[in-house]
Order: C-alpha cells, then sequence, then structure tokens
C-alpha cells in the first residue's frame, strides 16, 4: 500500500526564532525541546497530564486532550510547525493541525507506523525482509494463522503496543482462545498479527534523519538490550559485521526515503546468526535508542529532528566516541548519586515527581573511546 510522498511543501526554512509544536510531553519532547532551545526556537507542548517532563522546560503548554478540537486549533494558531514525541497521537488530530501548519513526520507516515501489519507490509513491498506474519481478526482465525506460520510464534496487537504490552508467546500447545484473550487484542486495536519467532544473535536500530530536500542522515547502528521487555542498554557501535551495518543502515534510509519521511525515522530490526536483518518495527520520532547521540554524537537525534522539520541543513550524524546508554527504570534512578560523580557518565534525569515500577525516570551514557573513523 503505497504513502504518498509526503516531501515537502513548505518552501522556506522556519527559521530561530519561530515555535515548534510538540505533540506530547514526556522525555523525547524534553530533549527535542533543549535542542530546539539551543538553536534559538521556542516549543510549545501539547500534552495531556500536569508537569509533563517537556513541560516543564517548555516555553508554552497547552495542557488537552488530543480530541479537544478547540485547544488542537488554538495550539495550531500559536505554533509555525508541528512534529510528535508519542507514537499514537490520533491521525484526526495531526490532520486538524496539518490543516494549519505543516506536520512531520506527516500524518500519513504516521498512520503507517501506528499499524503493524501496515508497517510490515509496506516494508515489504519495498523488498525489505521482516519476520513472516499474518492478521489475526479473532480466536478462532488464530487456531488457522498458527498453522500456517508455525510456531514458536508472536502474538501481538495490530495497534497500541509496546514495551511488550499487547504480545503473547505461542508454541504447539498455546490454546488460542486464551492466547488471544492474553493479548487484549479485538476492534479497538485492529485486530492481531501472528509472526513467526525470530531466534535473533541480537536487536539493532538505526536511526534516519530526513530533510524535505531528500537528504539523509544515517546514525551508526547500534545494539538494544531489553530487561522485562523494555530498552535497557544501548550498546554504540553495534558489534556486527561491516556489511551486516552497511544492510541495515540501507534498509533504514531505504524505509525513510520511500515513507518520504521528514524528520527522523528509528527503524528497530532482528540480526539472525546467517547474517540476515529483518525488520521488527518503526517509529518515526526521536527513539530510546538514540539518546546517546546527545553526548556522544556530533550531532543528536533530536537536533536533526529540530533541522529536518525547520528546514536547516542535517548535521554530521558520526559519533566523537563509542557509548553506552543505560536506562534508568524505576528504582534504578536512585544510583544517580554515583553516576554523577563518574566523569565519563553524562547524566539526564526527566523530572518525573515520581518513581514507577516500570517508568523510565532518566538514563545515562557512558562515554567510550574516541571514534577515528
Ligand atoms: P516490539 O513491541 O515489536 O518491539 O517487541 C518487543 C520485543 O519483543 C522485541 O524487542 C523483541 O525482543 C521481542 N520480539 C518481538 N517480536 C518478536 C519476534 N517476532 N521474534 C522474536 N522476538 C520478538
Amino acid at each position: 500500500m503505497p504513502v504518498p510522498n509526503s516531501g515537502d511543501d513548505t518552501g522556506a526554512p522556519i527559521l530561530p526564532g519561530a515555535t515548534i509544536g510538540i505533540l506530547g510531553g514526556g522525555q523525547l519532547g524534553r530533549m527535542t525541546a533543549l535542542a530546539a532551545a539551543n538553536l534559538g526556537y521556542r516549543c510549545h507542548i501539547f500534552c495531556q497530564n500536569i508537569d509533563e517532563p517537556a513541560a516543564q522546560i517548555a516555553s508554552q503548554t497547552t495542557l488537552a486532550r488530543f480530541d479537544d478540537a478547540d485547544a488542537l486549533d488554538s495550539f495550531a494558531a500559536r505554533i509555525d510547525v508541528a512534529t510528535l514525541e508519542f507514537e499514537n497521537v490520533p491521525i484526526a488530530t495531526l490532520e486538524r493541525i496539518a490543516a494549519r501548519v505543516p506536520v512531520h513526520p506527516a500524518p500519513s507516515v504516521q498512520a503507517v507506523a501506528q499499524n503493524r501489519l501496515r508497517e510490515k507490509t509496506f516494508a515489504n513491498e519495498l523488498g525489505i525482509a521482516t519476520t513472516p506474519f499474518r492478521a489475526v481478526g479473532d480466536a478462532a482465525a488464530l487456531a488457522a494463522v498458527m498453522t500456517e506460520i508455525g510456531t514458536p510464534a508472536v502474538l501481538k496487537t495490530v495497534r497500541f503496543g509496546y514495551d511488550g504490552k499487547g504480545q503473547v508467546g505461542i508454541n504447539a500447545a498455546s490454546d488460542p482462545v486464551a492466547a488471544w484473550a492474553d493479548s487484549g487484542a479485538g476492534p479497538d486495536t485492529d485486530g492481531g498479527i501472528l509472526e513467526g519467532f525470530v531466534d535473533f544473535d541480537c536487536e539493532i536500530s538505526v536511526i534516519v534523519a530526513r530533510a524535505a530536500s531528500g537528504q539523509t542522515a544515517a546514525f551508526v547502528p547500534v545494539e538494544n538490550r531489553h530487561r522485562n521487555h523494555i530498552l535497557d542498554e544501548t550498546i554504540v557501535p553495534a558489534s556486527i559485521p561491516d556489511a551486516t551495518a552497511e544492510t541495515a543502515r540501507n534498509v533504514a534510509i531505504k524505509l525513510c526515503d520511500g515513507l518520504g519521511v521528514v524528520g527522523l525515522l528509528a527503524v528497530e530490526m532482528f540480526v539472525t546468526a546467517a547474517g540476515d536483518v529483518l525488520v521488527n518495527e518503526i517509529a518515526p520520532r526521536p527513539h530510546n535508542s538514540g539518546h546517546w547521540s546527545i553526548d556522544a554524537g556530533r550531532t543528536s537525534q533530536y537536533e536533526q529532528l529540530v533541522r529536518a522539520i525547520c528546514g536547516l541543513p542535517l548535521g554530521d550524524p558520526t559519533r566523537r566516541c563509542d557509548a553506552v546508554m543505560k536506562n534508568l527504570i524505576g528504582d534504578d534512578v536512585e544510583t544517580w548519586r554515583d553516576e554523577i560523580e563518574d566523569p565519563r557518565a553524562r547524566l539526564h534525569l526527566y523530572g518525573k515527581a515520581e518513581t514507577r515500577p516500570g517508568r523510565k525516570m532518566g538514563h545515562i551514557t557512558r562515554l567510550g573511546a574516541p571514534f577515528t573513523g
């Protein structure tokens, strides 16, 4: 299903001094707003809860629901360009804003990324490999699809899954009715998707920035290690053969070009023992696996986003040094007093008042050997 190229029609760059609207108030928005401030832009955050991390440091905030038409119109009237930091902003919300100001990446891109069936189909249509998958409409269909895809497999909701939520492992003995119920898939999630289980060697991601001109800049592939389905550490660079790294970068750039992204596209991939690179998921926004670029990159992913959506030239995506980014999840944040004393560790805290299990409270980037390549 082709997506119309959303390449830019705004013409002139949006210059420093202008206001960037960000939908979503989390840490990704906070770090985008900090990068925007460095380049002389103001940010206006549209978020649904008080005291969110991005709202704490923004010049303006709108506190309203994503379906509040009046709030959206008044937000759009006070910004020059909009982007988002939260994956599941409703498409109708984005389209309402796009009727007044440019929204990057475009609503058409978000519509693909919000739907696991569409994103995998889109990749396959570009000749990019994914794990085998099939749509599953209900529990009765699951039994047949299990036979078709084979086991082990993973059942996921088509929409609204993240950090392992809405996912159930399937083996030959699994009861389809129970598995369907456990996944939470149903009409609200546009059903389910059954994917073949990939016995991967490692999980990697590549983040690509793309300008309206079509210029792209890809960050180095990084390795992502998860704990309890949540990203725990990102290792920069991934230790994969050069040829695999090149394939991964090309896959990410091809997807970014194919979707016509203006802004950032993060592409999560599995690397198998045979060296195959399979796309798992895409996210057209800043990504947790790109936090390292603030301290170890020549240009951070957040600055690239600001440059891309404002029509400025992209920065140099190469790294200054190797790095390991560690998320501070839940009580991990208590280690900050030790980390702040380590001269090779860069500490970032997100200003969240309440620590909860599984909540991303901050991160540390440990700086490694200088990169001279
Ligand atoms: P996702 O929400 O699709 O990013 O999945 C969360 C995590 O579950 C991934 O980072 C993988 O560790 C694991 N996972 C997801 N899909 C598969 C699959 N098809 N095969 C093996 N592991 C998977």
